[in-house]
């Protein structure tokens, strides 16, 4: 295994981990330890290039400053990813690779999962270092984050929908929800038994047919679903799909998921904002499942309290910040950006 810095004027610390014999090839991203060392998840993808590999880890690493920081938690951001298809390329020896490659910054980075992992895969790393979490046994084991990932976004779709019209019923109400992962399926569990409809959409045809079946869903074609016509836009599945194109289509009042950095472009906060679309920020509508990781990582012994409690306070951020933007006309994108920075300024309160 061989790991190289790479040169960045953003984040603290960038690293290139890479491994002849099991074919790896990842980056590690350490954004910001202003608030503790920094967490995030590994994310396995198959990339097109090392460049676009490398803007995700950058990109992801800095929302995971602004996510731990939004929940209060005592860790900074980081993240990681590794170039490769999931279901062809994971192999134990690369993930153990990987791991010793997390293990050489000496606790500086903790990784848990992201898109293209499991709880299985966290203990192949768990084999070769320690600054891992989201593992299915152990002491402090905190398991598949997903679920509490998705009660946060459920959560935030309450709040954001109560902000909107003064309700937070969600019975009759239509939220297309999309992708079908570990998240959008927990999200849409709790939706269905709230009485939501959905309108859902995966690339993958078998969790589409699922979905259809067990929740009563109606299925639209992947690039569908920014032009259904609902009342929430639950987005699950990758980054990047509220942009230029996507936003002038949407038929929804409010854009609230789970998926990590959903605006291509600090401007498409704006761009929602002139619809008069209620964008509930991803950083803040996502934070459960690193709540949940948290417990591990820093051994807290009673999860359920601290899960409750953060999530709780979470709404609570999301509240205050949905009332500052409507109060300053502006978006919540932004406020939520302001709060977190105006944390990071005072890391002791
Ligand atoms: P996952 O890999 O389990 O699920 C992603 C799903 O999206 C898959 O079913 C995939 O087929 C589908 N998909 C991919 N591209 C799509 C497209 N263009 N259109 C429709 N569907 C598409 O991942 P996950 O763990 O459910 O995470 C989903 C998102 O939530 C990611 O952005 C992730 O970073 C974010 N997130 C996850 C957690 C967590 O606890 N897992 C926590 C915070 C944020």
């Amino acid at each position: 295994m061989n790991i190289t810095p790479v040169p960045s004027s953003s984040h603290e610390e960038i690293y290139c981990v890479e491994d002849t014999a099991t074919g790896l090839h990842g980056y590690i991203a350490v954004h910001s330890t202003l608030m503790g060392p920094a967490a995030g998840g590994l994310r396995m993808r198959p990339y097109a290039n090392a460049e676009d590999a490398l803007t995700d880890v950058k990109r992801l690493s800095e929302g995971m400053t602004y996510k731990n920081a939004a929940a209060g938690l005592p860790l900074g951001g980081g993240k990681a990813v590794i170039i490769g298809d999931p279901s062809h390329d994971k192999t134990p020896e690369l993930l153990q690779a990987f791991g010793e490659g997390i293990n050489s910054l000496k606790g500086r980075y903790y990784t848990a999962e992201d898109m293209g992992m499991s709880p299985t895969d966290m203990a192949q790393l768990a084999k070769v270092t320690p600054c891992v979490a989201g593992l299915p046994t152990g002491d402090y084991a905190s398991g598949d984050p997903s679920p509490i990932t998705a009660r946060g976004i459920f959560n935030a779709i309450r709040t954001t929908q109560k902000h909107h019209c003064g309700s937070a019923e969600l019975e009759g109400i239509t939220v297309a929800v999309q992708g079908l992962g570990n998240v959008g399926w927990h999200l849409c569990d709790l939706l269905n038994m709230a009485g939501a409809s959905l309108i859902i959409t995966d690339t993958d045809a078998k969790r589409v047919a699922k979905a259809v079946t067990v929740f009563g869903a109606q299925a639209v074609e992947p690039d569908q679903i920014y032009t259904v016509e609902a009342d929430i836009f639950a987005p699950c599945a990758i980054g990047g799909i509220l942009n230029a194109t996507t936003i002038p289509l949407l038929k929804v009042a409010i854009v609230a998921g789970g998926a990590n950095n959903q605006l291509a472009t600090p401007q498409d906060a704006t761009a929602l904002h002139d619809r008069g679309i209620l964008y509930a920020p991803d950083f803040v509508a996502n934070g459960g499942g690193i709540i949940n990781v948290a417990t591990e990582i820093l051994e807290i012994s009673d999860r359920t309290a601290f899960v409750d409690e953060k999530l709780a306070a979470l709404d609570l951020t999301l509240q205050a910040i949905l009332r500052q933007a409507k109060a300053e006309n502006t978006s919540p994108d932004a406020v939520a950006i302001a709060t977190v920075q105006a944390k990071m300024a005072r890391p002791a309160a």
